[in-house]
């Protein structure tokens, strides 16, 4: 490292730039922050003490990030955005680079330096924008705030007089990456820094056992600075606010419990005791902290309570209760979710559609909390729904943050938490409960209509055998009988029938511009029993000023249904057209002859399952988005459609 060491021009003991590329060193003698500007040292005066925040890291700890050169923390920042402090680290590298390792909450970040592209002003960049960073790719502007450089510990890569307000947007971009556009005091970017979650697991950094972490994170035996109730903080290096279970106050955790609002009773009691543990998606979760919020909509108030999950290694969890229908909801960074058309959006492979949208307010809260939170915050929320999963964005005017719920059955919630009682019954249709419809509405289409083609495949197999032909006769009508007289009947020979079944009987007969009707019957000679009908063939056709026309045909048939075995002739009595005798007509005897009908029929049994699932089915999603920003059509929202 080309370091470079002066004069403190306070103090005059030894000041130590390590690193060849720092611009700020505060004197470990006297406490000046001391600026290097060319060849001279200008003097900002003594800077703040240390806001003791529960770091575990310090100055000088030595580390290893993925085959960097080892580095070592030579700096440290202390920056307040006026609802919490957090801690900027200067890793300084062994070949005279260095990168800021950011602590916050007990989380870290990693963020290295990169080329600045083209960049909007702090003034014009907005929450939700999207920013292409260059070979980093597109990030979405997920914070822009601006944060008071309160004090400083060992050297630092900028040149800025302690006190100062300093800009910056924090992005999220794919596959997990930050990034922070650092635009120092002005409000042109002057930095960008390009990164990720580490833990110190990852940097070869040991956490210090540590004798300055604030007092909450010590504490068995707190107590509530309003009404003296036992606390017990259970993420103490990441809580911020504590809502006295006891009394409802709320605290400051992070300046020994200040009072920030006093209460004499809580607010609300929840479902799930705070304390309680519950394994949910493998993961064992103590609840910390409930809130109640709200949304309100043409003067009705729609109130919901989420439980804020905490596990030391996963971080931080939702369960939400809204009327009765339950979620398990996990942070998303804002660069994960892709906008991919009006109202749409993707994120894990699945396509949300907008559900509603509103402003949520804070209403009511209990427990722990890891921001700042305060009754009466209100942010813009939007619900995203592909069910079981709801997708969904709050954003203020410097905060945009997502989330990504699942729906889960409330008994596996009691089950989970192991609650007595059961759980309260659900209300109405939730935005992304799955449909009990879903799935089996197309299995049973597809099963109906695949026996439908059975059906017809096998009605087309008997059509073309064209049944049993049981009887054939060409009959010769006397050239002297008279039409309906008794000597042109006739009794057909005698045919046997050995199942039960159709008969089809088809007549063909040489008619022109003229009729043959056949008065007919189907006589059993067992049981005598006697089924009548009737068969008219009639054929006319001539020239008119339209051209040549013709109406009717030669030939014609009918059906007896039902035709039990037996033996059986026909009578058949014809009458003609006056003055157009006809010679004679063929007849055919069909037994069991498939009939389109019968298809017909059991097309409609077969369909009447899929299409009952399919109206439940829609009823269902109608009832669903009947409460959102795009209702089908106004229903009541009773519990109609609930099996
Ligand atoms: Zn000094
Ligand atoms: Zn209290």
């Amino acid at each position: 490292m080309s370091g470079y060491q002066a004069s403190c021009p306070s103090c005059g003991g030894t000041l130590v730039f390590a690193l060849g590329s720092s611009l700020l060193c505060v004197c470990e003698h006297c406490g000046s922050a001391v600026a290097r500007k060319g060849a001279n040292l200008a003097d900002y005066g003594k800077v703040a003490a240390l806001i003791p925040t529960p770091s575990v890291l310090a100055l000088g700890m030595d580390g290893d990030y993925e085959g960097a050169p080892p580095f070592r923390l030579m700096g440290r920042l202390q920056l307040d955005w006026g609802q919490g402090t957090w801690d900027e680290w200067m890793m300084g590298f062994g070949d005279g680079t260095w990168a800021w390792l950011s602590e916050s909450q007990g989380r870290f970040h990693y963020m290295g330096q990169a080329a600045l592209p083209p960049a909007p002003r702090f003034d014009q960049i907005e929450v939700g924008q999207t920013v292409d960073l260059g070979p980093p790719g597109t990030f979405v502007v997920a914070e822009v705030r601006s944060a008071r450089f309160v004090t400083a510990q060992g050297e630092l890569p900028f040149d800025v007089a302690p006190g100062s307000a300093l800009n910056y947007a924090d992005l999220s971009g794919p596959g997990g990456q930050m990034a922070t556009l650092d635009y120092g005091t002005g409000d042109g970017a002057e930095a960008l820094y390009v990164g990720r979650e580490v833990s110190l697991a990852d940097l070869g950094l040991r956490p210090r056992e540590d004798e300055d972490r604030r007092v909450a994170a010590t504490g068995e035996s707190l107590k509530c600075t309003q009404c003296g109730g036992p606390l017990e903080i259970r993420a103490p290096d990441r809580t911020e606010r504590v809502a006295c279970p006891w009394c409802g106050s709320l605290l400051d955790a992070t300046r020994d419990l200040a009072v920030l609002a006093a209460l004499d009773k809580p607010p609300f009691k929840p479902l799930i005791p705070l304390g309680s543990k519950g394994r949910l998606q493998g993961v064992e979760w103590t609840v910390i902290g409930v809130m109640e919020r709200s949304v309100t909509v043409e003067g009705v108030r729609y109130p919901w309570q989420e439980y804020l999950l905490y596990e030391p290694r996963h971080g931080f969890r939702w369960l939400v209760d809204a009327k009765g229908h339950w979620s398990f909801v996990e942070p998303v960074p804002a660069g994960d979710v892709q906008e991919v058309g009006s109202n749409l959006y993707r994120y894990r492979d699945r396509t949300f559609k907008h559900f509603q949208g509103g402003f949520a307010n804070v209403d009511h809260v209990v427990g722990e909390f890891y921001w700042a939170v305060a009754r009466g915050d209100q942010t813009q929320s939007h619900d995203f729904v592909s069910p079981p999963c709801m997708l969904s964005s709050e954003r203020d005017e410097s905060e945009v943050n997502w989330s990504f719920g699942t729906y889960t059955p409330p008994d596996e919630i009691w089950k989970a938490f192991r609650l007595v009682g059961g759980p309260p019954r659900p209300e109405g249709v939730a935005p992304h409960q799955p449909s009990p419809y879903a799935g089996r509405v197309g299995r049973v289409w597809s099963s109906a209509l695949l026996a439908i083609g059975v059906v017809f495949f096998v009605y087309l197999f008997f059509l073309f055998g064209g049944g049993r032909m049981v009887h054939h006769q060409s009959v010769a009508i006397p050239p002297t009988a008279v039409s309906g007289s008794p000597e042109a009947a006739l009794f057909t020979d005698r045919f046997v029938l050995d199942r039960t079944g159709n008969l089809e009987l088809k007549v063909q007969a040489p008619v022109s511009n003229s009729w043959l009707y056949l008065d007919g019957a189907l006589i059993n000679e067992e049981t005598g029993e006697v089924d009548e009908f009737d068969l008219e063939v009639s054929y006319y056709a001539g020239v008119d000023s339209d051209g040549s026309w013709s109406e009717g045909g030669q030939g014609a048939r009918t059906y007896v249904a039902g035709v039990p075995p037996g033996r059986y002739v026909l009578r058949l009595a014809p009458q003609w057209e006056a003055g157009h005798p006809v010679s004679g007509y063929d007849l055919e005897v069909r037994s069991r002859v498939p009939r389109f009908y019968q298809v017909a029929l059991a097309a409609l049994a077969l369909l009447f399952w899929p299409i009952v699932l399919s109206w439940r089915s829609f009823r269902f999603e109608m009832e669903r988005w009947s409460e959102s920003d795009h209702a089908w059509v106004s229903v009541s929202s009773s519990g109609e459609g609930e099996e």
